[in-house]
């Protein structure tokens, strides 16, 4: 907690190549001005801002947290500064850098516009080899595409505690990454039966073994932190595109890749011999309850 005189911390938050997702998507934070409350903001391409755009892109000012949202593409100028002057400037000035949403976490879609060039901060894809390493104990990946409101809310609130945010291997903060988007799916009892769904959209059947659920190895809370507080992908019966991985976007995202019958990712730590067997003894048991539909209106009265 700050005492009565402290100064809030101060927040930039920076533009590359994006799309606005993460933006939207903070916006609808439950409680947003609660938050906000506790912060100044510098800058901010949609929230009131206490700093002109010009005096941020002058690289004259300072700021605790610098948030940048988008892929980092060298070439990128704003206000006739290259973005990699604006991008170092802040990285060294700031306590905290975070690398919003899988762009500026690994590169994320915009990557593919330019391959040879375009990055996330801190990664390209999996290597560690973005233009913030030399800053890199600051980074927190904060990947999705895109991000949870909720995991932005949870990362700024432990900062402006002054609590540390542990991070895994990727820079991504434990408490929210450490556990797979398939945990608390509600086709969890279908996944273990493998009973596959028809289709998209259905609320029965599992949507790993045709329709292309990264689920399994993914890690994200989409199941534990609901969106919207309600729902997820997979609940409505869309897969999981496991966009929170240094890999995502995959080709075929509605598509499991097989062999012979056989996911060719299996779920994440399975040793694919136990995998293969379990599912051979799962296959074989036919349960009729998850056969049918979970609500039949033809025979509901
Ligand atoms: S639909 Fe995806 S998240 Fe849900 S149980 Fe199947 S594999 Fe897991």
């Amino acid at each position: 907690m700050h005492s009565k005189n402290d100064k809030k911390p101060s927040i930039i938050w920076f533009q590359g190549l994006t799309c606005n997702g993460n933006t939207h998507s903070f916006l609808n934070l439950e409680n947003l001005e609660n938050l906000l409350n506790k912060f100044e903001i510098l800058s901010h391409p949609s929230l009131p801002s206490t700093q002109d755009f010009n005096s941020i892109t002058e690289c004259t000012l300072e700021c605790d947290i610098f948030i940048f949202e988008g892929t980092y593409d060298p070439l990128m100028k704003r206000n006739d500064t290259s973005i990699s002057k604006i991008v170092k400037y802040y990285a060294q000035k700031a306590r905290y850098i975070i690398a919003l949403g899988s762009c500026a976490s690994f590169g994320g879609v915009f990557k593919a516009s330019a391959p040879e060039r375009n990055s996330g901060l801190l990664f390209n894809e999996q290597e560690k080899s973005g233009p913030l390493l030399k800053y890199e104990s600051k980074v927190i990946n904060i990947s999705g595409c895109p991000i949870h409101p909720e995991w932005l809310a949870y990362t700024l609130s432990m900062i402006e505690k002054r609590r540390e945010v542990e991070t895994d291997s990727l820079h991504r903060p434990i408490e929210l990454y450490s556990t797979l988007s398939h945990h608390g799916c509600t086709r969890n009892e279908y996944f273990e039966w493998k009973v596959d769904a028809g289709a998209f959209g259905e609320k029965e059947g599992c949507l790993y073994y045709k329709q292309g659920c990264r689920a399994p190895m993914t890690h994200a809370p989409c199941n534990k932190i609901l969106w919207n507080e309600v729902s997820s992908k997979t609940r409505v019966g869309t897969p999981c595109f496991g966009c929170t991985e240094p890999d995502f976007p995959r080709k075929n995202l509605f598509s499991t890749k097989t062999n012979m019958s056989i996911p060719e990712d299996i779920p994440l730590g399975v040793p694919k011999r136990s995998y293969l067997t379990m599912a051979g003894i799962a296959k074989t048991f036919r349960i009729k309850r998850l056969e049918g539909k979970l609500i039949d209106y033809k025979t509901a009265d």
